[in-house]
């Protein structure tokens, strides 16, 4: 019997056996960005359901997109709409961007953060690590 083989196996279980939600979290994404454009404004078609993966608020992400790109911006429902003709691939980097300062771990590369606070200043909170950093104000 080849041993590695065994060992590959035994690590197959173990990861069958786990729960869902680590699995999940293992193989942290955010889904791509499905964007349109409609006359001189962008669509973002799946706003709600990459804020729902990334645990943030809506609002919050969109603040940072409307900043990041230069330009208005508003929720309408699932979507977000800006103000602004833009390709799909920068949408996805400024997503990717908001991702790596607000939601994946600074410390551990996780995405099992928090948002919280820290005598009166705002800060995200890593629960798999229990690293944190204050969170950066968009200005
Ligand atoms: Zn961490």
């Amino acid at each position: 019997m080849d041993s590695r083989y065994e060992y590959d196996k035994l690590l197959e279980r173990v990861w069958t056996g786990l729960p869902e939600k680590l699995k999940k979290h293992e193989r942290f994404e955010i889904p791509a960005a499905d964007t349109f454009i409609e006359g001189n404004t962008t669509i973002i078609r799946n706003f709600n359901e990459i804020t729902t993966a990334m645990g943030r608020k809506p609002e919050h992400v969109l603040k940072f997109l409307s900043k990041e790109l230069a330009a208005p911006a508003n929720l309408e429902t699932n979507r977000a709409i800006i103000q602004r003709k833009l390709k799909t691939n920068i949408v996805g980097d400024r997503l990717n961007e908001y991702a790596k300062e607000y939601v994946i771990c600074h410390e551990c590369g996780r995405p099992d953060t928090k948002t919280g606070e820290l005598e009166g200043q705002k800060i995200i909170k890593c629960e798999a690590c229990g690293g944190w950093w204050p969170m950066r104000r968009i200005k």
